[in-house]
């Protein structure tokens, strides 16, 4: 199937070409229809599946031509980030950019001036954060009684980031004479009662990414102890063949400090997590984009929405505890039909959590054996003790040549784990079995 063949308008067809869309993706060709055709539709979907051009294409469509005099807001997009806020708004603007339809995006945590001053002049398309929203509604500088398409997306996001009390307001103020779609990557209950308030006789259309995209992406694990994650990460992210990588931490702390170490090693990087600023945020985001920064250190909610194409590596330097978050980080990588290459890292520690994650995507992930760095350890060993001393640990020559350097210092790993809880005597093993279910 052909965008051609959805009964897509000429100009937007035009457009999605343009950006190099040949066929669309099934997101795409299962809601465009129902959409054009006005229908209510609950869309459960994550993104990387085509999900915004889901709606954006046949809402364009439905606007139509441009209106004379001033324009009132006829579609409302409700986001849960600035960040995916700011996405939706430049893909509106692609696909549209044949139409003559506009759009503009609102957020909190900047003055609204400029804001207000584009809804006064009038957009077709407004795309909004709910908080300040809310905010503007409540200074009467926003008027949504024209909106006649009103889009939900993430919506089990704006659960999780308090947002479903502003969403049921913003949607008393939309007319209940109009199409609402509602797109989510889950189905929590909250989300199930939003989706039957507000959705008329709803379509309901599934895609279930995982499998395809795991498919899509060539995935590694890196068996490595902890204390060697940094020269491996360093000495991998050195490599031509990584053009534009995101390292993942499972805490804001753990980005930060591996930025700063990738900066020793001579890395550029920059951190992307909720203690971050939003123009901090931006700042790298914008640079990673350009290209200025080829490392993003991030952790999973804040990378949750990036949208940015031509990721050629997503590195796990701490593999998640829960496994589907695995299958969301890789997922930053291999986008718009691409090729990626997902590398995780896995010490010890981690072993369950690997074991979790081959369970949930159904398949081994293929080991690297030959690095510097390599653990004696695999998926199949439980909760193994650390080594009791460095020079007791089996050859790893690699490792050893590259961290012994400085003479008897440290030979790859064992002597520089003092932070490892007692150095032989931490208490790994028991303490392991305790740790395993953590965080489910
Ligand atoms: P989304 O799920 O909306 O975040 O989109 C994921 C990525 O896929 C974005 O980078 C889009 O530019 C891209 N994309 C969307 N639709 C298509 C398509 N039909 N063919 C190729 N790439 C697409």
């Amino acid at each position: 199937m052909s965008f051609a063949d959805l009964s897509l308008s000429e100009p937007i067809v035009r457009a999605v070409l343009a950006e190099g869309y040949t066929q669309p993706t099934p997101i795409q060709r299962d809601a465009i229809p129902h959409v054009l055709a006005g229908k209510d539709l609950l869309g459960i979907a994550q993104t990387g599946t085509g999900k915004t051009a889901a709606f954006a294409l046949p809402v364009l469509h439905r606007l139509g031509s441009v209106p004379a005099g001033v324009r009132p807001v006829r579609c409302l997009v409700l986001a849960p980030t600035r960040e995916l806020a700011a996405q939706i708004g430049e893909s509106f603007g692609t696909y549209g950019k044949h139409t003559g339809l506009t759009n503009t995006v609102i957020f909190g945590g900047v003055g609204q001036d400029s804001q207000v001053r584009a809804l006064r002049r009038g957009v077709d398309v407004l795309v909004a954060t709910p908080g300040r929203l809310i905010d503007l509604i409540n200074q009467r500088l926003v008027d949504l009684s024209k909106v006649s398409v009103l889009i939900l997306d993430e919506a089990d996001r704006m659960l999780d980031m308090g947002f479903v009390r502003d969403v049921r307001k913003i949607v008393e103020k939309v007319p209940t004479a109009r199409q609402t779609l509602l797109f989510s990557a889950t189905m929590p209950a909250e989300i199930v009662s939003l989706s039957k308030s507000i959705l008329k006789d709803p379509v309901r259309v599934e895609v279930t990414p995982v499998a395809t995209t795991v498919e899509r992406i060539r995935q590694h694990v890196l068996f490595v102890e902890k204390e060697n994650k940094r020269l491996l990460l360093s000495e991998i992210l050195k490599r031509p063949a990584i053009k534009r990588a995101i390292v993942f931490t499972r805490t804001k702390h753990g980005a930060d400090r591996v930025v700063k170490q990738l900066e020793v090693d001579g890395v550029t990087a920059m951190a992307i997590h909720g203690n971050k600023s939003q123009n901090a945020r931006e700042r790298a985001l914008g640079s990673f984009k350009a290209g200025t920064t080829k490392v993003l250190v991030a952790t999973d909610i804040a990378a949750r929405g990036i949208d940015i194409d031509e990721i050629s590596h997503v590195v796990n330097y701490e593999l998640p505890n829960i496994p589907e978050s695995y299958v969301h980080r890789i997922g930053r990588t291999a986008r718009a039909g691409a090729d990626g290459i997902a590398l995780s890292f896995c010490d010890r520690e981690e072993t369950e959590f690997l074991r979790d994650i081959q369970k949930l995507i159904g398949m081994k992930i293929e080991v690297v054996e030959n690095h510097p760095y390599r653990g004696t350890f695999d998926a199949n060993t439980r909760t193994p003790p650390a080594p009791k001393q460095p020079q007791q640990q089996r050859g790893r020559p690699g490792g050893t040549s590259r961290t012994g350097g400085g003479g008897g210092g440290r030979p790859a790993g064992g002597g520089g784990r003092p932070a490892g809880g007692g150095g032989g005597g931490r208490p790994g093993h028991g303490g392991r079995g305790s740790q395993g279910p953590r965080g489910r």
